[in-house]
């Protein structure tokens, strides 16, 4: 069977600095559709939202946003397992750095335990671990390990979700002109040099992560679809019809307009 990494982000996964329960749940019902069709591995963000959910710690502070993490990495995933028993999915958690993929040795360890998963039919939960690692030892956002995570266990494509339905000429959360690009094939000039924009205050990377994740992706001949989180038709319309209507895909394989 073919393999998809998702990747969900902070602003679709929460609401009022809480996780947003219901787009949780639209997002399980959709992984449950998709998973007849293809391995899904998911990677998720939203530990933070839920840690402080629990407890009110300052989350612009580097103990503070860790303690978040380790508080909420639990309820986060508790979360998703009430959702994925309603379809009788099983799930398992696994935490990476950037450092997990430095060395082959580290990368084969955890593409061994992906592969194991997903022969018993078990779907991976992905975070970045920043609970107790440094900062130079993480990417800091799940778009780019979303990316890596994709490239080192050979999946087919990267979803990712967002508060967006694609990537447009410029912030369409700005301008009303903003034109949505279809496919491109490369990132524009100057793209991934822009300011961080994330949209809501526990996103980390904002569209700039993004293309680099489909730079990163494009550069290793593999595809990245970026569309909508809050409306998943789209995304089930990509995956389950092979339709494409509305969303960014960045693919090799296209001409660009
Ligand atoms: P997530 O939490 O899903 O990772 P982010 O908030 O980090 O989402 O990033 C998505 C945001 O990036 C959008 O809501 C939008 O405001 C912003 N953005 C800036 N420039 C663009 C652009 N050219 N196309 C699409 N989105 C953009």
């Amino acid at each position: 069977m073919k393999r998809i990494v998702i990747k969900v982000g902070s602003a679709v996964l929460t609401q009022d600095n809480n996780i947003a329960k219901e787009r949780m749940l639209n997002l399980v019902s959709l992984i449950a559709e998709v998973k007849k069709k293809y391995d899904v591995i998911l990677v998720t963000s939203g530990a933070v939202a839920a840690g402080y959910s629990a407890l009110k710690l300052d989350k612009s502070k580097q103990i503070g946003k860790k303690t978040l993490a380790a508080a909420g990495q639990p309820i986060l995933m508790a979360s998703y397992k009430k959702k994925f028993d309603i379809y009788n999915i099983d799930t398992a958690q696994i935490l990476l750095t950037e450092d997990d993929f430095d060395s082959r040795k580290g990368t084969k360890m955890f593409q061994e335990i992906i592969n194991a998963l997903l022969e018993n039919d078990i779907v991976p939960i992905v975070n970045e671990n920043d609970i107790t690692s440094t900062p130079e030892q993480l990417f800091g956002d799940n778009d780019q390990l979303s990316a890596n995570v994709a490239y080192a266990t050979d999946s087919d494509i990267l979803i990712i979700l967002s508060d967006i339905d694609g990537y447009y000429d410029k912030n369409p959360k700005e301008h009303n002109d903003a034109k949505i690009y279809k496919a491109l094939n490369h990132i524009p000039k100057d793209a991934l040099n822009d300011n961080f924009t994330p949209s809501n205050p526990f996103a980390t990377g904002g569209i700039v992560t993004k293309l680099k994740a489909a730079d990163f992706l494009l550069k290793r001949n593999k595809k990245m679809f970026l569309c909508n989180g809050f409306d998943l038709s789209t995304a089930k319309s990509f995956l389950v019809d092979d339709e494409h209507i509305l969303g960014t895909l960045f693919t090799n394989n296209t001409k660009v307009d």
